[in-house]
């Protein structure tokens, strides 16, 4: 069973920028590593050309620097439902996706993380 780590402050940072951008969506990419069944979360990256609309939150994967340590994404639902949709689940980034609900307050109830079959993955801050 996979299980996600995060950083407490890398967390409160996304739901900060989420709450900026609010009622856009954002999305951003996580970078991290694997060590046996967790994927530890270490940092984030814009992708270029984001367009924050909304609608789903777009980029285009080919003007991403090939780098190997991207693990998946995390991007806003402004509807406050933390469920993955069809298009979530067809165009994510990496083996996990990290969904922020509205009111994006709580780094715990406000955050839900997924595979790319869209179950739920558990996750836990340090
Ligand atoms: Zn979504």
């Amino acid at each position: 069973m996979m299980r996600v780590v995060f950083k407490r402050e890398l967390i409160e940072g996304l739901l900060e920028y989420a709450k900026e951008a609010h009622p856009n969506e954002i999305l951003v990419l996580l970078r991290g590593k694997k060590k046996g069944t967790e994927i530890i979360i270490e940092s984030v990256v814009i992708p270029p050309f984001s367009i924050g609309g909304e609608g789903f939150a777009s980029f285009n994967p080919y003007l991403l620097p090939a780098d190997m340590s991207i693990v998946g994404s995390v991007h806003s639902h402004p509807s406050g439902v933390k469920r993955p949709s069809t298009q979530d689940l067809l165009y994510g980034f990496g083996p996990i996706i990290v969904i922020l609900g509205y009111p994006y307050r709580d780094p715990i109830a406000d955050v839900a993380v997924f595979d790319r079959e869209g179950n739920i993955v558990p996750f836990k801050l340090f």
